[in-house]
């Protein structure tokens, strides 16, 4: 008994295939006219031609000015002489649920040349981008290798930014003439050369995954690098390159962590330890960890949520990543050792965006034995802040 629902979903598999996807399967040799359009030879036996006949990737069809036009089973239909189904499991590669093969096997072997054509295309991507991300990965760690450990001016820096002086934890480091690219990783004109704080970004196995750039400079009140682009818009003084998603900064590192502090910012996770040292708590079993940015803290969203106030350019509600995680997405893990997870809140950044991550946050690694809590900052303040007034 064929299942009709299975039946219906395999034939709007074929309808929804993109034609040019179509027309590749059936080796039609066709030529650019337009963004979304190729021309050619009609496909039908005994119609011809040059150009009567063409595609149209935006509305999805075929049309020949002989033959008439329609979707891609319809092509298949036209060109091969076979009927629905039989055009249907032409497009899908498969013969429809619990039903024989209506092919030629001249078809179906052309079939699964195209599929293995396929799927060794998608293996060399694949392969080309995991030697990009690890060339890129050697290049970072050479980068974080070769930085000064406990520099003097990452003293200067971080006493600028806490309001005392600290010993500088062991994953911050400094390198002196740091290039400032203007696209992406190392790619475009350099803008600027100028110290950099370096933390290295690291996953669950401990592997080296990436850098976090703080670009400096200490002549300027909060001690960061200020650029503007050509557009006159500032640059921000920081980057990430390598992998950031999933993966976290040990900026206070300990083994088997019965607490955790985990926050966005270096600076502010380090005002925060700062404080509690300074009080003469116990810090053996706690570590301090950044999560690079908010998205990453709370990890992915399962559906975004309709933002109370802000609008967008076109003055439509804003879509922010709402406060229930998608489990199945990558996250940063944090280690069973932790019985006490405090997430610290930042209060300069847009509340109900920072409220939705923590959410995701706490449903995500809440669990028996363990308390999440949320430490917030003084509202319009950062830890730091706090600190660096108190001082
Ligand atoms: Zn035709």
């Amino acid at each position: 008994m064929i299942s009709d629902l299975a039946f219906d979903a395999w034939k709007d598999r074929a309808a929804l295939r993109p034609i040019d996807d179509v027309a590749r399967l059936l080796q039609l040799s066709l030529k650019k006219i337009a963004p979304r359009e190729w021309a050619g030879p009609c496909p039908r036996p005994g119609c011809g031609g040059h150009d009567r006949f063409a595609i149209n990737l935006t509305k999805n069809v075929y049309n020949c000015r002989h033959c008439g036009g329609g979707d891609g089973i319809g092509l298949v239909m036209m060109a091969r002489s076979l009927d629905f189904v039989a055009a249907c499991e032409f497009i899908n590669g498969e013969p429809a649920p619990d039903r024989d093969t209506r092919l030629s096997a001249d078809d179906q072997e052309r079939l699964a040349q195209e599929a293995a054509a396929r799927a060794a295309a998608v293996a060399k991507r694949q392969a080309d981008e995991n030697a990009h991300r690890e060339r890129e990965r050697g290049r970072l760690y050479d980068i974080w290798h070769r930085a000064i450990p406990d520099a003097d001016l990452l003293k200067a820096y971080l006493r600028l930014r806490l309001g005392t002086d600290i010993a500088v934890p062991s994953r911050l480091r400094l390198v002196r003439e740091m290039p400032y690219y203007s696209q992406g990783a190392d790619r475009g004109d350099i803008l600027a050369r100028a110290p950099a704080m370096v933390a290295p970004i690291v996953g669950a196995d401990g592997r080296f995954r990436g850098l976090h750039f703080t670009y400096l400079d200490l002549a300027r009140p909060n001690g960061k690098l200020h650029l503007l682009d050509a557009a006159g818009e500032p640059l921000p003084a920081k980057k990430v390159r390598g992998s950031k998603e999933g993966h976290w900064i040990e900026l206070i590192r300990v083994d088997e962590p019965t607490t955790l502090v985990h926050g966005e910012g270096i600076e502010k996770v380090l005002a925060v330890w700062l404080a509690l040292a300074s009080v003469g708590r116990d810090l053996t079993t706690t570590a301090f960890w950044t999560s690079v940015d908010l998205g990453n803290l709370g990890g992915k969203s399962a559906a975004s949520w309709t933002h109370p106030s802000l609008k967008s350019d076109k003055g439509r509600p804003q879509r922010v990543p709402g406060p229930v995680p998608d489990l199945d997405a990558p996250a940063i893990e944090i280690p069973d050792s932790v019985t006490d997870l405090v997430l610290l809140g930042d209060s300069t950044s847009d509340r109900f965006t920072t409220q939705c991550a923590l959410a995701r946050a706490t449903a995500r690694y809440a669990r028996e034995g363990r308390t999440v809590r949320t430490a917030w900052a003084p509202a319009d303040k950062d830890f730091d802040d706090v600190l660096r007034e108190a001082a």
